[in-house]
């Protein structure tokens, strides 16, 4: 102290106190933060800025072992948070374009956006998940509403739709039936001609059911065009369609009941849709940046 004194030109002992004082608010905050942080939960700790998480760590293993003895090691506490990143790698910073509004993310968010950050072939978040939530909510609330007294038929067209009907019908308040059919188009796998063979069909008798047809997307609509009027041959007693996306295309799409979202012409994939099945399982909708084949 006295040389530190000598070298300053200062006593440097009340400048000491009083950023020891600054310091202690911060520690009493950050351990009033860390507490409320679950140590045993590696998602909750890898969604956490590090400092906080190894406060938590320190806590509980401290808490652990008993008030007397010694704050657990910097290599204690490395341990600890190799075991947290062991399990979830690339979580401690989420990539701010898929981020959830507020909390911890959920883990659909977490798988999602490790595939996206360990892929430079996916684009642009064009429908978030949060976004797709929020459409379905409202989606069910007006089939319900339309369809109050006469439940529908969901007929799913495979295999993109299979996520956007799993959320839909949890989303609709009446015993609603399902059925699948899966069409193979003799385009491109990426592009549609409009010439459409049906590879597995309904086991449903569709006269006079109420039938709602659950699309992933419309394009240039010709797809959809050649299972309506094929569904619409077995006479039943309605006939719509509910489609998550529909892509801004000159073509004229058949008329459709229910539309998630307008989205540009560009390629996307995921909630379903892929590129050489790839991809459904992210939980937003991206923009493929990628070679499609
Ligand atoms: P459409 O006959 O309306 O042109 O094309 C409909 C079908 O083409 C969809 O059911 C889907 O299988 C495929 N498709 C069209 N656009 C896209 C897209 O942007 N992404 C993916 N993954 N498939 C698409």
């Amino acid at each position: 102290m006295p040389l530190l004194a000598d070298v300053a030109g200062r006593d440097p002992v009340p400048l000491l106190a009083r950023t020891a004082a600054l310091l202690a608010e911060d520690a009493e905050l950050l351990d009033f933060l860390a507490r409320d942080l679950d140590p045993t939960d590696a998602r909750a700790l890898a969604a956490s800025p590090r400092p906080l998480a190894n406060r938590a760590l320190r806590m509980w293993l401290r808490e652990d072992e008993g008030p007397e003895r010694h704050p657990p090691s910097s290599e204690d506490i490395e341990r600890a948070w190799a075991v947290v990143t062991g399990f979830m790698a690339p979580l401690s910073s989420p990539s701010p374009d898929v981020a959830p509004a507020s909390g911890a993310p959920r883990v659909a968010d977490v798988a999602g956006e490790r595939l996206a950050r360990e892929d430079p072939e996916l684009g642009e978040v064009i429908v978030s998940e949060e976004e797709i939530r929020d459409k379905i909510t409202e989606l069910g609330a007006r089939i319900t509403a339309d369809y109050a007294g006469r439940p529908p038929l969901l007929v799913g067209v495979l295999k993109g739709a299979f996520v956007f009907m799993s959320d839909l019908s949890r989303s609709i308040a009446l015993p609603v039936e399902f059925d699948f059919m899966a069409v193979a188009s003799y385009g491109s796998s990426t592009r549609t001609s409009g010439v459409v063979r049906i590879v597995k069909d309904l086991d449903t008798d569709l006269a006079g059911r109420h039938v709602l047809v659950v699309e992933d997307i419309v394009d240039s609509g010709l797809t959809l065009a050649f299972l309506l009027r094929n569904l619409a041959a077995r006479q039943p007693a309605s006939l719509a369609v509910c489609a998550l996306l529909v892509k801004d295309t000159e073509v004229t799409a058949p008329e459709l009941s229910y539309i998630g979202f307008h989205i540009p012409r560009d390629f996307v994939v995921g909630y379903g849709l892929d590129v050489a099945e790839r991809y459904r399982n992210l939980p937003c909708i991206r923009r493929f940046n990628g070679q499609l084949p």
